[in-house]
């Protein structure tokens, strides 16, 4: 016996053991995880595009005292500032104690998701119906994206410089979307084609309306009758789509899961619960040494590209715009900043075994999940974090009680993707990924952990308190 123990003792103190956060967290914690969880679900509810997003998160920004950066003004400790990236992206700032030469901690999280986008002259009619043409936005798996329903945000940018918002779908009563798929009975053809080929791009249309006018003659009448309700409604014509951003995106409510509601079903969870871990971090952020910056990027889902994808010099004009008000060259102040490219990465899914090795990978409930490396084949298109970095956090986390596990995106050679985490490491700054494990990871219903939310929450929280 007493030997067995002694086994035992070592097993204690030289294996890496892994906890699951309900066999640690205490009540009162897990209280503030639900607590937490709610309002995270009304995060994704009204939030379901970049341009949302992006509006929702800036309400509540300045109801906790946060301000537009005037760029180029003086700033001082304490300051609470917020920069949109033309209503897309956004970046918020804590200013700390410390000089900024010596430094920002950045958390980065993307507020893109996978969605259809309507295409520039969408509306058309076809055996007396109309569709939308859609053009796909990210990766999907495009089988997934028929017979669910779906609504609608548009952004019209007219001729005269006004701006018209749509919406469509999202509130009690609103008519919503969809697209068609085959009936079993006569789908012996589509059956036979592989996932990838059974519901094509061009097939994505969708369902838009059924009345013809009766005033009108010939074809395309049910175009007329939505048209006219689109002009009523919006003052638009057909010509304005050319000049807008319609996205469809699924019209599912966030939803708790399981019979013991430990996870939360949601179109957009990717990147949107980083997104929320982040911005909950900033906003009871009072104040700090290091400078706090709370980086909200758009178009990672199409590689990063554009005015407001994290490839562009936006953020680089925000911080040198901070430098400058103390005469530190951007560069010193890149190179002892440090971030965490808050990004989700594939939970550990029993269903699909074979696409994972099991001792690296992320599980649900075991927290937020660090990635060394993302990428493809030898790691390529990955900045892979060094040893000192991974280090560092670990040490960060397990000081504040933070759960946190290591994963990687899949068996070698299995597929792989990437983040932003190489868009920051690039400028010169410390980073390394971390962010919540999803389930059906880019679906339109991702699942996560409530638990995982909150450690990822807490993960951020613990960098702006370094
Ligand atoms: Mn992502
Ligand atoms: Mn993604």
């Amino acid at each position: 016996m007493a030997e067995a123990k002694e086994k035992n003792e070592k097993k204690e103190k030289l294996f890496y053991k892994q906890k699951n956060v309900y066999d640690i967290i205490s009540d009162e914690e897990k209280k503030a995880c639900e607590a937490y969880a709610e309002g995270y679900k009304r995060f994704l509810d009204a939030c379901k595009t970049e341009r949302l997003g992006v509006k929702y998160m800036i309400s509540l920004a300045e109801k906790a005292g946060f301000r537009p950066y005037a760029f180029g003004s003086p700033v001082k400790a304490g300051d609470r500032l917020y920069f949109s990236n033309r209503g897309k992206a956004l970046t918020l700032a804590v200013i700390g104690s410390k000089p900024f030469a010596e430094g920002l901690n950045i958390a980065a999280a993307h507020v893109d998701s996978p969605r259809l986008d309507l295409k520039q002259i969408p509306l058309y009619e076809e055996g007396e119906i109309a569709f939308f043409k859609t053009h796909y936005y990210g990766g999907i798996k495009k089988y997934q994206w028929v017979a669910i329903p779906l609504e609608l945000y548009g952004t019209v940018a007219l001729k005269s410089g006004e701006i018209i918002d749509v919406a469509v779908g999202n509130g009690p009563g609103e008519p919503q979307f969809c697209i068609t798929d085959l009936l079993p009975h006569l789908s012996g053809e589509q059956m036979k084609k592989t996932l990838a080929d059974g519901i094509t791009g061009e097939g994505l249309n969708i369902l838009a309306g059924s009345i013809p006018d009766k005033e009108s003659e010939g074809t395309d009448r049910v175009k007329i009758t939505l048209l006219e309700i689109l002009n009523q409604k919006y003052g638009i014509v057909e010509e304005d789509f050319i000049s807008a951003e319609f996205e469809a995106v699924p019209a599912f409510r966030a939803a708790d899961i399981g019979l013991d509601r430990s996870m939360i079903g949601a179109y957009g969870q990717d990147d949107r619960s980083c997104v929320y871990a982040e911005l909950a971090a900033i906003l009871e952020l009072e104040k700090c040494e290091k400078t706090a910056v709370c980086l909200i990027a758009d178009k990672e889902e199409v590689g990063s590209d554009g005015v407001s994808g994290m490839k562009a010099r936006s953020f680089e004009r925000f911080v040198r715009s901070l430098c400058d008000t103390q005469g530190t060259r951007i560069e010193d102040c890149f190179a002892n900043s440090f971030c965490i490219s808050a990004d989700v990465c594939n939970a550990f899914d029993p269903n699909y075994p074979e696409v994972s090795e099991k001792r690296n990978s992320a599980k649900l409930n075991y927290g937020v999940c660090l990635l060394k490396f993302t990428g493809s084949r030898g790691k390529s298109g990955s900045s892979d974090a060094s040893a000192e970095t991974v280090g560092k956090l670990r040490a960060l986390f397990d000081k504040n009680g933070v759960t946190w596990q290591m994963g990687e995106l899949g068996k070698v050679d299995q597929g792989g993707g990437g983040t932003i985490a190489l868009l920051m490491a690039n400028r010169d700054i410390e980073t390394i990924d971390a962010g919540v494990p999803v389930l059906s990871m880019h679906s339109p219903f991702e699942v996560v952990s409530k638990a995982d939310c909150y450690m990822t929450y807490k993960a951020v929280r613990a960098l702006y308190n370094s």
